[in-house]
């Protein structure tokens, strides 16, 4: 089942010293609900830019985003940058309870819902932890069930795993596929390494950097099983 459609979405800005530049170029691609899609290709061809319009955080663009249904903002997309962003001055399950708190009528069972997240990812003894006692991949597993707890529709991830050590990061990668097992959860992310694109993902999208020819339409199924 489909779940959102970009449809000829070009996006435009201007640099610094007055430039066009032309950061997406009639980029097409579909999502289906329960998939891992991965998105690779070279530095400034334009995957945090589609990422972005996906995400709705920037509405200034050409094209189309369609969703099957329209998307509740700050509940029906979480988002996770390359930076944990976590607010320091409050402790682990207080950042993650974040997430749910903007969701009032969910609020009786906040406790149990953080506890269960942070359980997913192997988190539950450091609850009452501040996120500067934390190592950066644990901030960035706070952050990835922080992004849930609104229980969106999709989960967007921008280089989630690029600050990272190659340990740090494989656990990451298992975390997230056991994330998936439990919620299958629409998951699309940005990565530089084909190998990480090809661990998680169903679907890879490759982005050409060239803008006025054919971009965001290579697209490798693969097949996990
Ligand atoms: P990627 O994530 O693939 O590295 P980006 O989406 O970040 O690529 O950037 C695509 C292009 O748009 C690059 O040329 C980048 O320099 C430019 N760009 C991105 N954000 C801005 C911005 N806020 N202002 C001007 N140019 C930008
Ligand atoms: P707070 O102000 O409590 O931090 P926000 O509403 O600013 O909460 O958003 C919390 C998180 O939700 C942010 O990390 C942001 O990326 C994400 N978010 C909020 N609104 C949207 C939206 N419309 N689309 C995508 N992500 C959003």
């Amino acid at each position: 089942r489909g779940l959102l459609a970009v449809r000829g979405v070009s996006k435009d800005y201007t640099s610094v010293h007055g430039e066009t530049v032309h950061a997406l170029d009639d980029v097409n691609l579909t999502v289906d609900e329960g998939e891992i899609i991965a998105i690779i290709g070279p530095s400034g061809c334009g995957k945090s830019t589609l990422l972005r319009m996906i995400a709705g955080l920037d509405d200034d663009y050409d094209g189309e985003i369609a969703w099957e249904r329209p998307p509740r903002p700050g509940r029906d997309i979480g988002f996770v940058f390359q930076e944990p962003a976590l607010l320091p001055w409050r402790t682990v399950e207080g950042n993650v309870r974040l997430g749910i708190e903007v969701q009032k009528e969910r609020l009786d069972r906040a406790d149990e819902r953080v506890a269960t997240l942070l359980e997913l990812v192997g988190l539950s003894g450091f609850a009452k932890s501040f996120p500067k006692e934390l190592s950066g991949g644990m901030r960035q597993r706070v952050a990835i069930v922080r992004a849930l707890a609104y229980d969106p529709r999709i989960l967007l991830m921008d280089e989630p795993f690029g600050a990272l050590d190659a340990i740090t990061r494989d656990r990451l990668h298992d975390d997230i596929l056991r994330i998936w097992e439990e919620t299958r959860k629409t998951i699309v992310f940005v990565t530089h390494s084909v190998e990480e694109a090809a661990y998680l993902a169903d679907r890879v999208v490759v982005m050409s950097p060239r803008p006025g020819r054919l971009q965001a339409v290579h697209q490798v199924p693969l097949d996990r099983d």
